[in-house]
């Protein structure tokens, strides 16, 4: 019998492999399953709430993007607070700096702030993650 407590470094998912190839009989099979499935819920847990705090919150509100844009540098903002923030331009205000990384970007002459284009990636990483916590993990639990 091997102890858990000394396998504790070992990434669960190995573990579980070596214990079924040393142990094809493991009368423990079941509550290794279960073990393993709720290690891995809570891996994805953690990885989802990793993407929503850190790739999905603009920059300016700190809250999760409503219509992200994305500026000439990459950097993603709600529209609403690209304006707001170009709006508070001091002298030049055809341009516009990254609040992320301070690069100047010219804002589109027609269209202002409506002409940086809607930043794909976010929306599509946003519907993803709200998926996933809807229906891709039964054990998800909103914070
Ligand atoms: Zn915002
Ligand atoms: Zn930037």
């Amino acid at each position: 019998m091997i102890h858990h407590t000394a396998t504790r470094s070992i990434p669960l998912r190995y573990y579980y492999q070596l214990m079924s190839q040393l142990n094809p009989e493991s009368q423990n099979h079941m509550t290794e399953g279960k073990q393993q499935m709720m290690a891995e819920a809570s891996a994805s847990r953690d990885l989802i709430s990793m993407i929503d705090k850190n790739l999905l919150e603009c920059g300016i509100c700190n809250e999760p993007f409503v219509d992200p844009r994305g500026l000439p540098c990459l950097h993603a903002f709600c529209f609403n607070c690209l304006e707001t923030w170009s709006k508070s331009c001091s002298d030049d205000c055809s341009i516009v700096s990254c609040p992320l990384c301070q690069k100047v970007h010219h804002i589109p002459e027609e269209e202002g702030i409506g002409g940086f284009p809607v930043h794909f990636i976010m929306t599509n990483l946003k519907q993803t993650v709200d998926h996933l916590k809807q229906v891709g993990l039964g054990l998800y639990v909103k914070k």
